[in-house]
């Protein structure tokens, strides 16, 4: 029986987004709220274990569900749960943003933050515990003041939800089945698109094949002119196409992206249907005078998952198969969707991505959505261009920074 995994919070996301982008109130923290979140999480969870002696806090919850001939493992832990009568259930969530999250909470009773809170009672009585009361609370990352907000909870109907849900994760399963075996049999008609490699380049397409296989790093020195983008990006493909995998190129410089990019029309000339998707940076490719991705200043976040289902966008940059920057500047702007965030809703659907070391390897810019955790992560080949930068980029991604700006007083006396 095919069986997925999920963890409760993603199992509550929507399986088709749909309103405006609003990076504030982002279900995946950036690193640094991420790790001043953990603190401020521990830190409560243990003042409430003071007060309540009986208190259990990172209960694991675990339940497989079926539906038809179709299974998926849904594990998680609640953050606190009090024991009593009416045992109280609660999901600690810090934020920057704490009365925009408030906010966004009495718009939308089906947040997923209350959706995860509800599923986490949802899973606990089905070992016939007796329905919890179910909060939230919300920590300010900023001076720490904590608001407590009661989500209802009728079982029943979150039942009829929760089968709705699987339903939906069974048909993108589904889905993504269909669309691995289509990419193992571009996989298997996949030839080189020249005529010979060039002397070297032969040494290097073996190489770069082995070392794959065999899961293995391998650090390449090479002239100019061998070909080497082509004879690392083929067996990658290779791979990634059997294996149904991804292939990140990562490249410092625009020409390089260029480079891949030529490779990847070249094969689809030959008759072979791989897509490549580029990525740009944010601030280089906003069309706004600031970055400010929030749907009250930004009128491309506004209604953008709107806008980006009726627009057919996702499926013209499939079409077109090698995704350039310009190909999605051109399509936002027909749509007035977000570019960046356009590119990497596309990115989900490429078998290569092409962008900056910063989208695979930065601390505080990796794409949580491709490296958010270990299995994530297992489905990436990296293919790094020119790695001699990466000590450079290292010491500049580890160092703290401070500009001359930030130093600038507000006021300035001579006396
Ligand atoms: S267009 Fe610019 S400001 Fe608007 S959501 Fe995109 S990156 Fe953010």
């Amino acid at each position: 029986m095919p069986r997925i995994t999920r963890s409760v919070r993603d199992f509550v996301l929507p399986l088709e987004p749909s309103g405006s982008l609003d990076a504030s109130l982002s279900f995946q923290l950036e690193e640094d709220a991420a790790a001043l979140g953990i603190r401020l999480h521990t830190k409560v969870q243990k003042r409430l274990a003071q007060e309540h002696a009986e208190l259990q806090s990172e209960r694991t919850v675990l339940r497989t569900l079926e539906h038809d001939d179709f299974e998926c493992l849904v594990r998680g832990r609640v953050d606190v749960l009090i024991p009593g009568v009416v045992p109280i259930l609660e999901e600690i969530k810090t934020t920057f943003q704490p009365q925009g999250l408030l906010r966004a909470l009495e718009a939308n009773p089906f947040h997923p933050f209350a959706q995860q809170v509800r599923m986490y009672a949802w899973l606990l009585i089905q070992t016939s515990e007796t329905a919890p009361t179910c909060r939230l609370r919300v920590i300010s990352l900023l001076d720490e003041i904590e608001t407590v907000v009661e989500v209802p909870f009728d079982a029943e109907a979150f039942s009829v939800w929760v089968e709705a849900q699987l339903q939906g994760l069974h048909r993108q399963h589904l889905e993504a089945v269909a669309r691995a075996a289509e990419r193992t049999a571009t996989g298997l008609g996949l030839h080189f698109p020249f005529d010979a490699p060039r002397p070297g380049q032969e040494r290097l397409l073996a190489l770069v094949e082995e070392s794959l296989n065999d899961q293995a790093r391998l650090l390449v020195q090479a002239p100019t002119g061998l070909g080497k983008t082509a004879a690392v990006l083929y067996p990658g493909l290779q791979k990634t196409l059997a294996d149904d995998l991804r292939v990140f190129y990562l490249t410092p410089r625009n020409s390089q992206h260029s480079v891949a990019e030529a490779f990847v029309r070249r094969l689809r000339e030959a008759g072979h249907p791989v897509r490549s998707i580029t990525l740009r940076a944010k601030e280089r490719i906003c069309p706004q005078a600031e970055v400010h991705c929030h749907p009250d200043v930004c009128p491309r976040a506004k209604g953008y998952y709107d806008r980006l289902k009726e627009s057919c966008a996702l499926a013209r940059l499939a079409e077109a198969g090698c995704a350039d920057s310009e190909l999605i500047q051109e399509l936002a702007d027909e749509f007035n969707l977000c570019p960046f965030e356009l590119s990497l809703d596309a990115s989900r659907h490429a078998d290569v991505i092409i962008g900056d070391y910063n989208y695979a390897l930065s601390p505080s810019a990796t794409l949580v959505r491709f490296f958010g955790d270990e299995a994530a992560q297992a489905k990436n080949i990296l293919l790094i261009d020119e790695a001699h930068n990466l000590p450079n980029r290292a010491t500049a991604w580890f160092s703290p920074a401070l500009e001359v700006a930030q130093l600038s007083p507000d006021f300035a006396f001579d006396l």
